[in-house]
């Protein structure tokens, strides 16, 4: 069988998910007999044109990590588009936005108060520079081209990296759409203790040390367990972390954040209209906290329009 060509492309993103490639270990010796890299910007030199260069659908396979937050982004999605014959949104950015669709102006780590943004044209004595223009909104890969298969996590768990080296080695695909993780939410996977108890105080992670065995919401911290599909392994579940959402919604759910929004409400033990304060109150950033993935392909899609 010929050589797979085979493209990584970070956009709006952390560098995460490349390195969660990397750490596959050996089996990277796999993917390097399977397939021949034809752009790897964190790894090697390629240049955009290079990729212009190539004939249209003459990638096989492009690993497209992070948002699209700008027009360079876009142009770069587009081209790999046009040049892929499959493309993976590959991370919790190209999924569903990610981290980078946190990024609006009154977001509690930000700090821009005179509401300083960059400018695509900047006159310097040199003369002028040209940055790429900033979108004022942030894009999942999917609201920008088409997009065959997702891999969410952030970073997706190594074992479901190698699950699509083995389905390209094989050419076992997965029907077209599918979402490379489990059918069932979080929840339905998790075996902590869970005895519908309802609670009258939300607590952050810093301030209790939860009980390693019981369900985190029953202990008054946030999980997004209820709105979150499962495959990740339970990875933050057995660190004794609450989930925070990273492999987006479940089968059947659209909005990610009010599915949690819903979930919270029902366990929280309130009988008047204080208690409802209170509980609006306790929670602390509630985009951070119900759409820290997910703003991007949420009913909300942005924090203000
Ligand atoms: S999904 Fe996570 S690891 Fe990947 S680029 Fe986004 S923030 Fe980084
Ligand atoms: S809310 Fe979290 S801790 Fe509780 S059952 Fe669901 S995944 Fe497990
Ligand atoms: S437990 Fe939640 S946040 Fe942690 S890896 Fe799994 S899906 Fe992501």
């Amino acid at each position: 069988m010929p050589k797979l060509k085979l493209a990584l492309y970070w956009a709006a993103s952390c560098g995460g998910c490349d390195v969660a490639v990397l750490d596959i270990n050996e089996k990277i010796l796999d993917v390097a007999a399977l397939a021949d890299i034809v752009l790897w910007p964190i790894a090697m030199d390629f240049k955009y044109h290079h990729v212009e260069a190539m004939d249209d659908k003459s990638i096989d396979v492009c690993l497209f990590n992070g948002a699209v937050r700008n027009s360079e982004q876009e142009e770069i999605a587009k081209l790999l588009r046009a040049k892929s014959k499959i493309m993976v949104a590959f991370g919790a950015c190209a999924c569903f936005g990610g981290i980078p669709a946190l990024a609006y102006v009154e977001a509690p780590t930000n700090d821009n108060p005179e509401r300083t943004f960059p400018q695509t044209q900047t006159k310097v004595k040199e003369g002028e520079l040209e940055l790429p223009e900033f979108f004022d909104t942030v894009h999942a890969l999917n609201q920008v081209v088409g997009v065959e298969y997702y891999l969410p996590g952030c970073p997706p768990p190594v074992e479901l990296i190698l699950k699509v080296v083995d389905a390209l080695a094989t050419g076992q695909l997965p029907p077209v759409g599918s979402v490379i993780a489990s059918d069932k939410a979080l929840c339905d996977e998790c075996l902590r203790t869970k005895e519908e108890k309802r609670i009258t105080k939300i607590y952050r992670p810093h301030q209790i040390i939860p009980d390693p065995q019981r369900c985190f919401l029953e202990q008054g911290l946030i999980c997004l367990g209820p709105a979150t599909r499962g495959g990740c392994g339970q990875r933050c579940i057995k660190a004794n972390m609450p989930c925070r959402g990273c492999f987006g919604p479940p089968p059947g759910v659209v909005d990610q954040g009010a599915k949690m929004l819903s979930a919270v409400a029902s366990i929280y033990d309130v009988s008047d209209e204080e208690g409802i304060i209170r509980m609006v109150e306790e929670i602390v950033d509630p985009a951070g906290t119900f759409y820290r993935f997910a703003m991007s392909t949420s009913l909300l899609e942005r924090k203000r329009t």
